[in-house]
């Protein structure tokens, strides 16, 4: 340590806000919590609930099974929809088996999912970027399959073909770089000018403030520090936002343990943030790894304020408030209407 890092003096941490989990996320974390207080374990979840390795571990202990297909939940159990989404197919799949199902799919996902559903009644070429074997895109797609048409990133655009040019419609998955998907936008209007947009952006509101963030810092920041597991479409742009914003390096490490001694020789400014699907402890730990090296002084870059929340998923919310009515009533009492 020491010899190769700047001078005590001149080490500093910018610490991006916001970071961390967006409200999507801490509704699916904790509708998992909630499901195994009131059901009992196991609660199946299928697919990873959020993109986080740290997250599903923890979930496991609490007694969740993660399983990647319906087909492997056992008849009549409890099974969770992850964050992403899912095409109905999983759902019918799942009254096929006789699960019951709580649907945990971030509202801003349901929001694409029925832009989807709307253009595609309207028979509308629906053209989505996003990318290849991401569960979002995967459900997504499912809404509407004969009328959706994957686009990848700008270079896919030349291999595109629609039916009708005057009607076409871009929609996009929520957790993309939103320079990048600019970019295909403008190859594909130049391919289909009459190509409509959607009509808010799909490109979520915490995807979009926290890679404002690290822009800000990325300027000033050798080394940007994001911390994210590698299946995280969100923590991998981060990364990707931070070198285009002038950062010399940038990583991607799912807790401090992944971080190497070599990455802060000539450094001086480190840059710290972390995915939509991270724990803050996870970020303290990184925190805690650069102070021990004398990068103590801390400042925050604020790009944004966030005060976003939703509420559990509704099969919850009805079986808690089932629970609460029993217990009033017990004790000779009402609930209030909701
Ligand atoms: S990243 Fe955005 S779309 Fe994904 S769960 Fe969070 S708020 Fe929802």
């Amino acid at each position: 340590m020491g010899d190769m890092t700047a001078p005590a003096a001149a080490r500093r941490v910018l610490l991006a806000a916001p970071r961390g989990y967006c409200a999507g996320v801490d509704r699916a974390v904790i509708a998992v919590e909630k499901a195994l207080e009131q059901y009992g374990a196991p609660v199946y979840v299928r697919h990873e609930i959020v993109h986080n390795k740290y997250v599903v571990q923890t979930l496991e202990k609490k007694g969740a099974i993660f399983v990647e297909e319906t087909a492997e939940v056992p008849e009549g159990s409890i099974v969770m929809f992850s964050a992403h989404g899912v095409a109905p197919v999983v759902h019918d799949e799942a009254a096929g088996r006789n699960l019951a199902t709580i649907d945990a799919t971030c509202p801003l996902v349901t929001k694409v999912h029925k832009e989807a559903v709307r253009f595609a009644d309207e028979d509308y070429d629906i053209l989505l970027i996003g990318h290849e074997g991401h569960e979002e895109v995967i459900g997504t797609s499912g809404e509407a399959p004969d009328h959706i048409t994957l686009v990848d990133g700008p270079e896919d655009v030349a291999g595109v073909e629609v039916r009708d040019p005057s009607k076409v419609v871009w929609l996009s998955q929520t957790t993309l770089s939103v320079d990048e998907t600019m970019e295909t936008v403008d190859a594909l209007k130049e391919k289909f000018p009459q190509l409509i947009s959607p009509p808010s952006d799909d490109i979520c509101y915490a995807t979009q403030n926290r890679q404002l963030a690290v822009k800000q810092m990325g300027a000033e920041a050798d080394l940007v520090i994001v911390v994210g597991s590698r299946n995280s479409s969100n923590s991998k742009r981060l990364v990707e936002v931070a070198i285009g914003a002038g950062a010399r390096t940038s990583y991607l490490v799912d807790s401090a343990d992944e971080i190497e001694e070599a990455w802060l020789e000539g450094v001086s400014t480190v840059g710290v943030t972390s995915g939509a699907s991270v724990p803050e402890v996870l970020v303290d730990g990184v925190l805690e790894w650069l102070a021990q090296r004398g990068f103590e002084d801390v400042e925050t870059v604020k790009a944004a304020e966030e005060s976003i929340i939703f509420s559990l998923p509704k099969e919850l919310r009805r079986d808690l408030r089932a629970e609460a009515a029993a217990l009033v009533e017990k004790r000779g009492g009402n609930l209030p209407d909701a």
